[in-house]
């Protein structure tokens, strides 16, 4: 039993009423069972959170089970990125298994169900079926072919098998009950006839099992539990009992489905069909666009496998639908960071900046904290010069009291450096900034201890050495949706409401020489400026980061008083 059980979510206390139900708790087991149509986003990182969060807290098995029985969306390039994802995030599966692995099983079942006189093959096309379902408030019809006998019934199911029909011409189908109130019993399909490649069986069926036939059944097979899905399967719960009640055996355990609510995150949209729309049109660059909501979108953003793991924690599980902030991923991820990150300083809008009292060929190393949030973890190497680049939008002739960074006549400390004072400009003929000259108080460096040193002035503004920085690109990225939730509308498609601005790229920033051997992914933070990761499109001679995170950025608002 799980110990502290004042933090029980409501799976878990269904668990727990098992156990103490007499349930052995080596009989526990649990699975993650995507289909592998698409990669995985962060809706799915609750379902794995939870599984393997089961698996963890009852020190249970978690499968990895691949449903993959529509060979027509099915790849192995998800089922790798699906591996990869999973692993990344922290977890580790039991047996790794596939839906088709049963194919033959779920075949001699269903052989058995029409021997049982519980189904019956359809020569019906799929208008037809549709038209005889009836409404929740009327009953439907039966088939024409509903009472074919069990020796018809096994010929033509073995045609289907045998490629004899074409897709579309016979199904095969439950016999439940035409007037269920549950539209879902009403001699749901099971089987039908396919003739595609499937990504592991090849060629060797016709026919595929559907999804509500396959995964009662593959959970019993592996013997899960508890099968956890999302709340759209509450209706379908039935069903999961009836195909189970056809083949269980008293001896073996019977798994229950239980339903949980779909993580839904505000501006974005949680669909592998949708997401692969965005990619095979374009509309992002790959699955692992830092703008996607997917794993390995977050992965290259910048994002870690804690804060994921945390934001899935804090969001906790519900059992009603409801829309998570998004602002809650980014504080997660900011507030790791913030205690991980080693600071660096890169100009992304660069202004020369010329300290004329400063000796022409002189330079100094000066020493920086690298993370003022960890006292491990040390100082570093900046180099200063006279020549630097600030940020273009840190410099104003002329601006009221509430702005904070350098002005003309007036002073503001370089971080880590001097304090300067600004006293001329030079434009080009556009009426544009092209130097800011400046003079700097020789005493006042930081960390001397001299009177100057400890001097109080307004503002600190970051900058980097022009001879010694590092050219860079930098991506900063908005949100995907101008809409909170693009995927609402009725009337509308989500398409309509992609942000044309949701990436900048800047390919002339400057960063300091100290991360010049920076790896990809590795991340810091850009001081005053955000937190960045360095992406996979780095090369030696070029770094790329991209923007994980702003910080917040009390600038922003003050700015507007400005
Ligand atoms: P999609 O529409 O994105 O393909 P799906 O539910 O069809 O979603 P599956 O691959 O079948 O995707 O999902 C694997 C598991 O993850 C299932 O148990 C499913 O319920 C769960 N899951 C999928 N999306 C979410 C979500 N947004 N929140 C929580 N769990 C989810
Ligand atoms: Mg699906």
């Amino acid at each position: 039993m799980k110990e502290e059980n004042n933090s029980l979510n409501f799976i878990e206390q269904i668990v727990e009423e098992d156990l103490s139900n007499g349930m052995d708790n080596s009989k526990l087991r649990f699975r993650f069972p995507p289909e592998p149509n698409g990669y995985l986003h962060i809706g799915h990182a609750a379902s794995i959170c939870l599984n393997f969060g089961l698996g963890l807290t009852y020190k249970s098995p978690v499968n990895l089970r691949f449903d993959d029985t529509n060979p027509a969306k099915e790849e192995q390039e998800y089922v790798d990125a699906i591996k990869t994802d999973i692993k990344w995030l922290g977890f580790q599966w039991d047996k790794e298994l596939y839906s088709s692995d049963y194919f033959q099983q779920l075949y001699d079942w269903a052989l058995l169900l029409i021997k049982n006189g519980k189904a019956y093959v359809d020569d019906q096309n799929s208008e037809q079926i549709a038209q005889q379902k009836g409404t929740p408030t009327q009953n439907g019809e039966n088939s024409p072919f509903r009472n074919r006998t069990v020796a018809e019934n096994l010929d033509l199911f073995e045609k289907m098998k045998n490629g004899d029909f074409e897709e579309g011409s016979h199904v095969l189908r439950a016999k439940i009950d035409m007037s269920s109130a549950n539209m879902l019993m009403r001699d749901p399909i099971i089987y039908r006839v396919l003739k595609k490649t499937h990504h592991r069986t090849g060629n060797d069926w016709n026919i595929y099992p559907m999804y509500d036939w396959t995964h009662g059944e593959s959970d019993y097979i592996e013997q899960i539990s508890h099968s956890i899905c999302t709340l759209e399967f509450k209706n379908h719960r039935e069903l999961y009992d009836w195909f189970l009640d056809q083949v269980y055996n008293m001896k073996n355990l019977r798994p229950k489905q239980r339903e949980f609510a779909r993580r839904n995150l505000s501006y974005t949209i949680m669909s592998k069909r949708k997401l692969r729309e965005l990619v095979e049109e374009g509309y992002v660059n790959g699955w692992d666009d830092p703008r996607m909501p997917t794993i390995s979108g977050l992965r290259r953003r910048g994002y870690t496998p804690s804060s994921i793991r945390d934001f899935s924690a804090t969001a906790g599980i519900s059992k009603r639908d409801n829309v998570v902030d998004i602002a809650l991923l980014e504080f997660h991820i900011k507030n790791e960071l913030n205690k991980i990150a080693p600071r660096v300083m890169a100009v992304l809008d660069p202004v020369k900046l010329i300290i004329t009292n400063y000796p022409e060929n002189k330079e100094e190393i000066l020493n920086a904290e690298n993370n003022p949030e960890d006292e491990t973890a040390g100082f570093r190497e900046v180099p200063f010069s006279r020549e630097i680049y600030i940020e273009r939008e840190d410099f104003r002739e002329q601006a009221n009291k509430k702005f904070f960074r350098l002005k003309l006549d007036k002073e503001v400390r370089l971080k880590n450096a001097y304090i300067i004072k600004a006293n001329s400009v030079v434009k080009d003929e556009t009426g544009n900034i092209t130097e800011i000259h400046c003079t700097y108080d020789e005493d006042s460096k930081s960390g001397s201890g001299s009177e100057a040193s400890k001097r109080k002035v307004k503002g600190t503004i970051h900058w980097v050495s022009i001879k010694h920085a590092l050219q860079a690109e930098v991506r900063l990225y908005d949100r995907l949706f101008t809409d909170e939730a693009p995927d609402s509308y009725k009337d509308k498609n989500f398409k309509e409401f992609i942000n044309p601005n949701s990436l900048k790229i800047i390919s002339d920033a400057f960063v300091e020489p100290s991360i010049k051997n920076a790896k990809n992914e590795d991340s810091f933070q850009f001081q005053r400026m955000g937190y960045f990761s360095v992406d996979k499109d780095s090369t030696t001679d070029k770094l790329v980061f991209n923007r994980t995170v702003p910080l917040r950025d009390s600038w922003a608002k003050m700015e507007k008083k400005i």
